[in-house]
């Protein structure tokens, strides 16, 4: 069982050619560049809500639009603490797709018997997301695409074969041409391609258009029970007493100390090129502009944006000791290069085409990989988080459990098993930086050894834990 070399190794490219790709890069999210985003005041003074929401990203929104929605009259307030969709939410690679679970394995794994609920509730949710998009006039570049999975190894091949369609080295070939790709399976369906940034400054449109009040610059710094029973949200300046508070701060410092040790921030890094010339896109195909992932545990994945530039993200997932999110653990020279060689790899024929961005993102990781909700606060209070790299269209489903649970009538969705129960928290420091650095070890081990998977993998496997981004 010798160390086997990767493909992205065996076809590495020239080092210079490297440097060239990478050497007009800046260091900003090309997506939050592209979408116009206007500003919202900070709060200065104290209010009161029916409803208060901690956080300006897409659970946040959704919940915003939702609570709205269902009841036009309730006064609704968001908080911000820095400017909405600057986070996760406005630097993804804005895949939108229909699973709930992290993928068919993972919820098939952890929710045996509730999975086929679970997987029509993802579909239902990637079709209301649709229907959204046409009936609030998101403009968010929606293109529902499908999914490509690609096998860049042997033993990948294996994996796919009794997946439908199952695509050849030339059928795969035919649609996005690498001399990497030895076979592929497309979903046509299950996942849609946004523009990040711009869904989240969308949301923030529709939301303020029913009523919502934003603001901007304005972090909770705790959340308590009032005399009367009600919530006091407070921030530096000022308090809003609310009836209920939706939490969707993310990977950030938990409000609740009982959420501080269940999720991790995992840093995925990403690249975006130049707009592709004629030629160059004709070099590719790409005709179908799907969603691109590789099989590998250290995956990569890709896609087009609308002026025909190609996103390149993924492969290293780096968990910075401490486990605090903080914006110098983006600029990461080694991560980028590694994911400009894997590009020049895949695409040989594009070794003229120059990166113009790099950026890197916090991934909301639990040891299940995808989300978990609660309630606190005598019911006030509910949270979701832990979407674990895939909330695009997660959250827009989270955002009516959160809402469902705040109702307090129970739903399908409030009784699922994968609403009530919650998963395991990470180890506390230095524990959790030992364990995910030898998970991430043995991942990469596994990516050399033909996906063997090493004993702590298997170990893990067992006891329902995991890592991943
Ligand atoms: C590089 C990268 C690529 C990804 N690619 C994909 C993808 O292709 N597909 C996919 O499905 N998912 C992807 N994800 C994951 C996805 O982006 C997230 O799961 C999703 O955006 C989570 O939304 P959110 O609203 O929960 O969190 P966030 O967008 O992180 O928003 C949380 C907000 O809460 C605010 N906040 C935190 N604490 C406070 C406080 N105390 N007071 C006030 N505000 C507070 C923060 O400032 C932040 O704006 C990716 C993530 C990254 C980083």
């Amino acid at each position: 069982m010798g160390s086997h070399r990767t493909a992205y190794e065996r076809h590495a490219p020239d080092p210079r050619l490297v440097e060239r790709s990478l050497a007009d890069s800046e260091q900003a999210v090309f997506w939050i560049e592209d979408a116009e985003a206007p500003r919202h005041p900070a709060l200065t003074a104290s209010a009161r809500s029916d409803l208060t929401i901690v956080g300006g990203g897409y659970l946040g929104l959704w919940s915003a639009v939702h609570a709205k929605r269902r009841d036009p009259g309730r006064r609704v307030v968001l908080l911000e603490a820095h400017t909405v969709g600057w986070a996760a939410s406005g630097r993804n690679g804005g895949f939108c797709d229909a699973s709930l679970t992290h993928g068919e394995d993972n919820g098939r794994a952890r929710w045996p018997e509730e999975y086929d609920t679970l997987a029509r509730l993802g579909t239902e949710n990637l079709d209301g997301f649709e229907a959204d998009v046409r009936e609030l006039g998101l403009d968010c570049q929606w293109e529902r695409t499908g999914m490509l999975s690609v096998a860049v190894e042997e033993h990948q091949v294996d994996w796919l074969r009794d997946r439908s369609p199952f695509l050849d080295r030339q059928q795969v070939r035919a649609e996005v041409d690498s001399p990497l790709f030895l076979a592929g399976h497309l979903d046509p369906d299950g996942c849609a391609l946004v523009h990040p940034a711009r869904l989240a400054t969308e949301l923030t449109r529709v939301a303020v258009g029913l009523g919502v009040e934003v603001h901007e610059h304005s972090p909770v710094t705790d959340v308590r029970r009032t005399s009367s029973g009600q919530v006091a949200v407070h921030t530096d300046r000022a308090t809003v007493v609310s009836d209920h508070v939706v939490l969707a701060t993310n990977v950030f410092g938990s409000l609740l100390r009982r959420n501080r040790l269940m999720t991790v921030p995992v840093y995925d890094y990403v690249l975006m090129t130049e707009p592709l010339s004629g030629a160059q896109l004709a070099s590719i195909g790409w005709a179908g502009r799907q969603g691109l992932g590789d099989l590998a545990h250290q995956f990569h994945y890709a896609r087009l944006s609308a002026d025909h530039r190609i996103l390149w993200g993924g492969y290293d997932a780096i968990y910075p000791t401490g486990g605090k999110v903080a914006v110098r653990h983006e600029d990461r020279p080694a991560s980028h290069r590694r994911l400009a060689a894997h590009f020049l790899a895949t695409f040989p024929q594009l070794e003229d085409v120059r990166f113009t961005h790099r950026w890197a993102g916090a991934i909301d990781t639990s040891t299940q990989f995808t989300a978990f909700y609660g309630t606190s606060h005598g019911g006030r209070v509910a949270h979701a988080t832990g979407f674990t790299g895939l909330g695009v269209g997660a959250t827009r489903f989270a955002a009516e459990v959160l809402l469902d649970l705040l109702g307090g009538v129970p739903t399908e969705r409030t009784g699922l098993r994968m609403v009530r129960e919650r998963p395991l928290p990470f180890p506390p420091e230095p524990l959790a930086s030992v364990g995910i650095n030898l998970t991430r070890w043995s991942l990469d081990r596994a990516d050399h050894r033909e996906g063997r998977r090493n004993p702590f993998l298997r170990v893990l496997d067992a006891a329902g834990l995991g890592f991943d981004s």
